[in-house]
């Protein structure tokens, strides 16, 4: 009678879900009630669909994880699900394994992990299939528009044009490789009835083509043994370091791989730093490959990411390039994996989810068991640490391809010297000299605005930003008083707010006050400056690179924008104005970066019969970096920093992870991380190093303040051990509702 009993009783079908929420659980649901006649079979219930779920208060969208039978009476009751949103998954197996190992290496909640992968309508619970793009084209009213009606206003000028060129119209991703400022111009066009909207399929109806169109050049021996060596082990797992000097030929590497890849019927994919991204680059693929090949990043719209997403899953499009978080694309099948500028801290994400898309492009490389190669020609001392360890294999392309020379840098000591403004006055000679000779300069200044700070000459007020612990820069040409590190904006005061005084100076400098130096010096030389305001302001960076390739500029000032992507064959002189920013910063990797920088901006620089000159000014110019910087290279000077990491017990010599926490009362992330290392100390844990808690460099920025708490460990595993069972407790800590806190595995930015 009993076993009778118990046979009839039906297991109960359960969903395990996760859910895009910041806890550390999966969830448990019941399947929904099926619609209509169509019953719901839970064996159709694949892992990796959506389903809607009630949670709280309201619902959510989240992946099945597994479905279990459970004969046990749940402790709990159990919520139904509302409703299953997929046939097909839409988080495939791999997708599945990479979330599951970046939750596990960042210690972040696997539900939030699982939706970051997903495409933004995706995650609204949108259909998961292909539909119509927006385009805009021109209507009748807009081809009678004449140029002169545009006379001032020449952004809109460009757009006219450009859309009498394309009378079948431009989407988003084609305008917004034009200017950031796309949306704006479009919106006024249309208030004139000037465009229309209209829909287009979005997949190219060509075929899967194969075509590539044949190089002409011929490799170089560094390049033929580059190549030979990934080509060899295609269907293996290895990670590569490309280390070539800026122009050395990678990019001409990555084409002949990926040639290799595409006759295999095999994708690539291509991951970018946020500002290598240009369109020359873009350009660059599509001229060489006429496969379909999708571009993915910030500026896209929501349907063409979806659409990208759909082409990158059904292997329709054969070449991803991208940004940072088109690492999470799913690939049909994939051939290789490129990280081009791999050093580039772009590839972090600084908020929420804070991954590091070279490190987990590795793991996703190893688990498709692929080669995976990481250019750079400063490479990251990760890296380099990781070839010395024989984790990775270097490959070394020493010479400039195409016999272009190496420019000869040189450090100028501007000590004691006279000085016009910023600029010393050697500098200013040799800036004379190359102009005079018809060739043209690049000076580089990793600072934006007129001045970084402004004070008041009888009392000596400083104009600081009223939510951070920071000055205010002045911005002449809006004539306002900017922060840099919350946004925040202020008429630039008449007269001092304190003394009333009106005599009020600017300190420092910016790219700003150089280009208007310059134009003092050199009023007959066109001059271009690059940077976040300028590129915003004028809409068209494009039209400043214009201006420079056309040779109507001479004159080129700009911040680290110029760093990646660009090539300037005719810039024979490169002015680094200030190294010296970098070489006693407050982040650990503060001398790294400016090295990277020196040398990426160095390396925009001349060409076969034009060989480039740097000058470097410093007020330290002996000190050791800057030296083996100058006198021997990038790896000298790599090698001497990471003598001074091993010797501080820095990474790349240890793990570290930083615990952050903020909150609008002052005492409060101080508290919480108390608690938080309170919680170590019951515990046993040897072999691990904790710092703090301590205020962060910059106590106070947007308003918040802020603390953190170093925990650091010569070996990986037992931090890791140390964070699984920590982290997970920390959301219950009585201070936690207090604070937003955040867990960075290997931080990349300790400001
Ligand atoms: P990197 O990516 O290393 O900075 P690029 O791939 O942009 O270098 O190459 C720099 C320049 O050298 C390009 O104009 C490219 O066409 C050229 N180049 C590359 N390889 C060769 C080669 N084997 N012979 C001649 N020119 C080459
Ligand atoms: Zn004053
Ligand atoms: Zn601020």
């Amino acid at each position: 009678m009993g076993i009778a009993e118990k046979e009839q009783k039906t297991p109960l079908t359960i969903l395990r879900i996760a859910v895009p929420v910041p806890l550390y659980t999966l969830f448990d649901y019941l399947p929904p009630n099926s619609k209509g006649s169509e019953s719901i079979d839970s064996f159709d219930l694949q892992p990796g669909i959506r389903i809607r779920i009630p949670f709280g208060r309201t619902d959510h969208i989240g992946v099945l994880v597994e479905v279990y039978k459970n004969s046990e009476k749940p402790q709990y009751r159990l919520k139904k699900a509302i409703e299953i949103l997929d046939q097909k998954p839409v988080i495939s197996h791999d997708i599945f394994q990479l979330s599951r190992f970046a939750a596990a290496y960042y210690h972040h909640p696997l539900g939030e992990v699982i939706n970051n992968t997903l495409p933004p309508l995706l995650r609204q619970g949108k259909e998961a299939g292909y539909k119509n793009i927006n385009y805009w084209k021109l209507t009748p009213e807009g081809f009678k528009v004449s140029f002169n009606e545009l006379k001032r206003a020449p952004q809109q000028k460009i757009f006219l044009e450009l859309f009498q060129t394309h009378r079948q119209g431009l989407s988003a991703s084609q305008l917004s490789e034009v200017t950031t400022s796309w949306r704006r111009i479009i919106n006024i066009f249309i208030k004139n009835r000037w465009l229309e909207v209209c829909e287009a399929p979005s997949v190219p109806a060509t075929p899967k083509t194969k075509k590539f169109n044949q190089s002409l050049l011929e490799l170089n021996k560094n390049q033929q043994q580059a190549v030979q060596s990934v080509t060899k082990s295609l269907s293996k797992f290895q990670t590569f370091l490309l280390d070539g000097v800026t122009g050395s030929g990678k990019t001409e590497v990555y084409f002949r791989i990926i040639e290799e890849v595409i006759q295999k019927n095999r994708q690539a994919m291509v991951l970018v730093p946020e500002i290598g991204l240009t369109p020359q680059l873009v350009e660059r693929f599509k001229k060489r490959f006429s496969v379909p090949l999708v571009v993915v990043h910030s500026e896209i719209s929501n349907r063409e990411r979806l659409n990208a997403w759909l082409q990158a899953k059904d292997g329709t499009a054969v070449i991803v390039i991208g940004t940072r978080s088109a690492l999470f694309l799913p690939l049909h099948s994939s051939g290789v994996f490129i990280i081009d500028e791999e050093h580039d801290i772009s590839f972090k994400q600084q908020e929420g989810f804070r991954y590091h898309a070279r490190d987990i492009a590795i793991m996703r490389a190893s688990q498709a068991n692929v080669p995976i190669i990481l250019g750079s020609a400063t490479p990251s001392l990760e890296s380099l640490r990781n070839v010395s360890l024989g984790r990775y294999r270097s490959l070394k392309l020493t010479k400039r391809a195409g016999g272009a020379q190496k420019p000869t840098i040189k450090l100028l000591d501007i000590r004691n010297r006279a000085m016009e403004s910023n600029l010393s006055l050697s500098l200013l000679k040799a800036i004379r000299q190359h102009l005079e000779a018809g060739n043209q300069v690049l000076l580089f200044l990793n600072r934006r605005g007129y001045a970084p700070s402004v004070i008041c000459h009888k009392c000596g007020w400083i104009a600081e930003c009223r939510r951070c612990d920071a000055s205010m820069t002045f911005h002449q040409y809006r004539q306002k008083l900017c922060c840099h590190h919350c946004g925040s904006q202020n008429q630039m005061p008449n007269s001092c707010p304190k003394c009333q005084e009106t005599k009020l100076i600017s300190r420092g400098y910016g790219t700003e006050r150089v280009e208007q130096i310059l134009k003092q010096h050199f009023p007959d030389y066109g001059i271009e400056r690059i940077d976040r305001d300028s590129t915003s302001r004028k809409g068209a960076m494009e039209q400043c690179l214009k201006n420079i390739h056309e040779g109507r500029s001479q004159l080129l000032v700009g911040t680290q924008m110029l760093a990646k992507g660009h090539h300037f064959p005719n810039v024979t002189l490169v002015g680094i104005i200030d190294a010296d920013q970098g070489l006693f910063g407050v982040d650990f990797r503060a001398s790294e970066r400016m090295a990277q920088l020196i040398i990426q901006v160095t390396g925009r620089a001349g060409r076969e019969e034009k060989p480039g000159e740097v000058l470097i000014q410093t007020h330290h110019p002996e000190h050791p970096l800057l030296q083996a910087l100058v006198q021997q290279d990038y790896h000298e000077f790599a090698k001497l920093v990471m003598q001074e990491r091993l010797t501080a017990d820095l990474p790349p010599y240890c793990s570290m992870a930083l615990l952050r926490a903020e909150a609008t009362e002052s005492k409060l992330p101080g508290l919480f991380l108390e608690e938080a290392t309170q919680l170590i100390n019951d515990t046993k844990h040897s072999n691990i190093l904790i710092f703090g808690p301590v205020p962060a460099p910059m106590e106070r920025r947007a308003g918040r303040f802020r603390a953190q708490l170093i925990l650091q460990s010569t070996e990986r595993s037992d931090l890791h051990r140390l964070l699984k069972a920590w982290v997970p407790r920390l959301g219950k800590l009585k201070a936690a509702r207090k604070v937003r806190w955040s867990l960075d595995v290997d931080p990349m930015d300790m400001i």
